[in-house]
């Protein structure tokens, strides 16, 4: 699953838990897996390197907006295994990436429709948010 695609779905999760905000991360946390078991067109590093920085900046001003950090640093969770498969490629985090990860290859660069489309809903429903719980 690309950057963008994880980080706002990570910080949408997060916004459904606005007064249980350790569960909101975590599951934020959580949905990488998730996600990242369905089958997907990898992307590649310069791609999801600007799609990362994008997303950072959209997220940034969406948790200025609403003053609640925690959405940025939800986005950031929704992407940290693939940050550190990146970083810190170690056997076991390579391991628990691989574990919930598709092995199904997809090819063909369409594929990035539906995914491109969720993100798009995903920053709509962020946007539409205003303001955090206390
Ligand atoms: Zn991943």
């Amino acid at each position: 699953m690309n950057t963008a695609t994880h980080m706002l779905a990570a910080a949408a999760v997060y916004s459904c838990f606005p007064n249980q905000k350790p569960i909101g991360l975590t599951l934020a946390l959580g949905s990488h897996f998730l996600l990242d078991a369905i089958p997907h067109y990898e992307l590649k590093l310069p791609v999801q390197s600007f799609l990362f920085a994008a997303t950072s900046l959209v997220l940034v001003t969406l948790a200025a907006r609403r003053r609640d950090p925690g959405l940025l640093l939800a986005g950031l969770l929704g992407t940290l295994p693939d940050m550190l498969v990146l970083f810190l490629p170690q056997p076991l985090v390579i391991a628990v990436h691989k574990w919930s990860h598709s092995s199904v290859r997809i090819r063909d660069m369409r594929m990035l429709l539906p995914e491109a489309a969720a993100a798009v809903v995903l920053a709509g429903y962020l946007a539409s948010k205003r303001t955090a719980a206390k």
